[in-house]
């Protein structure tokens, strides 16, 4: 029987040493670290996830701005904002929710917001960061997956991991993390042959697809660690993950629920690097 990793507990437990360096950044500096999220339009999904983010750094004691802007707000408007926020001294971290209404060009927009403000890490200054070994703001998901399975207590180091999904905010940079925690990385994709040969060689599995139930017991290596990053809504709305978890936990030896795990930590590392972004303009 895999045991649960309580991806809920860890997030407080990571919010908690936030809120502690929040206030001794306040003692120290005269002024807490803010966080500023954009959101344009209306996505329920987005909505819920920007309002968890305001609502954690609530949590933490640092200052946070929400700003809402219609879905026919023009790039060049949303652009002008960004540049605002980066000349805006008592702003730490800008965070544009994605996604943007198809009128806005994604890349531009991520490439606007300041590297030094980039909660998010994903500027390329920050990506080639992380691909060269240099400081660098780490992407939240894959930093959460990273302190999810050191929570576990088995080492990275010599194993073999298996990353399902190749996308530049997950896939790829969780791989390069587990990589530079010297594990030999393998990662699978939507032209990947035979998934569950794959699979089956990991010590430690991270699905980041989009397609619920993909992974089932069988091709996963009995004592693996799962961690699902997938966050699908089934026929009757629930949200579930990549991760068959009927079949898959009693063969893994420790394993992310969905709702429960992943999710709340992307949360708890974004605070995380804004307290990053806080010190490297201090
Ligand atoms: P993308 O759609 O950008 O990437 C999906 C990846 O999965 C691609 O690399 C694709 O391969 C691969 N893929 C698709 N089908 C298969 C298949 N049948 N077998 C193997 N690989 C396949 O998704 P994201 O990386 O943005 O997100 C992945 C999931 O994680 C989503 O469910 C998303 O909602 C969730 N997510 C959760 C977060 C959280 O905080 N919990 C944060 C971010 C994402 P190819 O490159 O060949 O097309």
């Amino acid at each position: 029987m895999g045991n649960i990793i309580d991806g809920k507990a860890l997030s407080v437990t990571v919010k908690d040493e936030v809120r502690e360096q929040v206030a001794e950044l306040e003692a120290r500096y005269g002024r807490k670290p803010c966080l500023c999220v954009i959101i344009v339009g209306e996505n329920p999904a987005s909505q819920v996830y920007v309002r968890n983010k305001v609502k954690a750094a609530a949590y933490t004691g640092m200052d946070s701005r929400l700003i809402e802007l219609p879905a026919d707000t023009s790039e060049e408007v949303l652009l002008a904002q960004i540049r605002d926020l980066n000349e805006d001294p008592a702003v730490d971290g800008v965070l544009v929710q994605l996604p943007l209404p198809k009128h806005v060009d994604e890349e531009k927009v991520i490439d606007a917001i300041a590297r030094e403000k980039d909660v998010d890490g994903f500027h390329p200054g920050n990506v080639s960061g992380l691909w060269l070994g240099k400081d660098c703001i780490v992407p939240c998901t894959p930093a959460g997956v990273i302190r999810l399975i050191d929570s576990t207590g088995v080492s990275i180091s010599g194993k073999t991991a298996v990353v399902v999904g190749r996308s530049n905010i997950v896939g790829k940079p969780v791989a390069k993390l587990l990589l530079d925690r010297n594990a030999t990385v393998v990662i699978a994709h939507s032209r990947t042959a035979d998934l569950g040969a794959v699979t089956r060689l990991a010590d430690i599995l991270v699905v980041a697809v989009g397609k619920a139930g993909l992974i089932t017991g069988d091709m996963v290596k009995p004592g693996a660690v799962v961690i699902d990053v997938g966050m699908n809504r089934n026929a009757e709305g629930k949200l579930c993950g990549d991760v068959d978890f009927a079949s898959c936990e009693p063969v893994a030896s420790w394993i992310t629920p969905v709702p429960g795990g992943v999710g709340p930590m992307t949360i708890a590392m974004l605070m995380k690097n804004t307290i990053s972004c806080f010190l490297s303009r201090m």
